[in-house]
């Protein structure tokens, strides 16, 4: 694996590379790396013949300075695991070579209804950060095939539509890797690593939550399972920060279900200061 701080080398190295004809997948990532992760960096390696990762803790896209500031660096082990998994190239970039004007520059997306809901309002600028990082990451490398969570269910829509908004969406495709879970149930996330060993157990009420959703989905109103769902959490010692289901392609929270329309479940909750996401597509 070579790793690469510059934008201007990786992004040269690359370009060499695909003339030769090399397909090129990339899983970003904010480093603290886990089996999620892993399974991204793994899925590319099996379809491309070269593998980029970078891992870059993006300052735009925290609305809470605390999270960035106690953002988890495990550098060394997750050098180990990329290579393990089978990356061939690691960006590893200073934040001046991704934000070259300033981080408090930059074009605004026109996201629409998306960044409206769920993690919208309770993270403002958050998404917009996010495809800032993005749109950059994907200008540098020029993926064939971007490998993104599914465990970050809005994220990936918002991407989406960032490469619709940009036209990345012409040489780009996206692929959705399924979410990743430790045996409780719990989704494997960076932030795991803040919780203890009772609370690790206590959250994997989330996952349980979302079986109940699953299995309970009756076609007419949905106001009563997400109360009984919101009730769960609170009942195993979480914070539910909202608790509910949506249209699974367009976002939209619904309070009815027709009995027909696909739908996710997602789940944000406190677990102590830790806040944790979650969802599930329930049919
Ligand atoms: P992050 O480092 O949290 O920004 O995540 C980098 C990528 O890994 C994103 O595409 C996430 O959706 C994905 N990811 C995070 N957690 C998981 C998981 N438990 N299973 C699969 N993918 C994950």
């Amino acid at each position: 694996m070579i790793i690469f701080k510059r934008a201007a080398d990786l992004g040269l190295y690359i370009s060499r590379q695909k003339q030769k004809g090399s397909r090129v997948g990339f899983a970003p990532t904010m480093g603290a790396l886990h089996a999620g992760h892993r399974s991204l960096v793994e899925a590319s390696a099996a379809e491309n013949e070269i593998t980029v990762s970078s891992i870059f803790v993006n300052p735009t896209q925290f609305n809470d300075p605390n999270d960035f500031k106690k953002y988890p660096v495990t550098l060394e082990k997750d050098i180990d695991l990329l290579e393990s998994a089978g990356c061939s190239l690691l960006f590893l970039p200073p934040v001046e070579e991704i934000y070259p004007d300033g981080i408090t520059a930059g074009q605004h997306y026109d996201l629409g209804f998306i960044e409206t809901v769920l993690e919208g309002p309770t993270r403002p600028g958050h998404f917009q950060g996010v495809c800032r990082v993005v749109h950059r990451l994907l200008d540098i490398v020029q993926p064939d095939w971007l490998y993104l969570g599914q465990k970050d269910y809005q994220q990936c829509m918002v991407i989406r539509k960032m490469t619709e908004l940009t036209g990345l969406d012409q040489t780009i495709q996206l692929r959705i890797c399924p979410t990743l879970r430790e045996p409780n149930g719990l989704a494997m996330s960076s932030r795991n690593m803040r919780l203890s060993p009772q609370e690790r157990e206590k959250a994997a009420v989330i996952y349980r939550t979302l079986l109940y959703i699953r299995q309970q989905l009756r076609a007419g109103s949905l106001t009563g399972l997400k109360a009984t769902a919101a009730a769960m959490l609170t009942g195993a010692g979480l914070r539910p920060d909202y608790v509910e289901i949506a249209a699974a392609h367009t976002l939209e929270l619904l309070d009815e279900w027709d009995g027909a329309a696909k739908t996710t479940a997602l789940i944000a909750a406190f677990m102590g200061e830790v806040r944790l996401i979650d969802n599930l597509e329930l049919n």
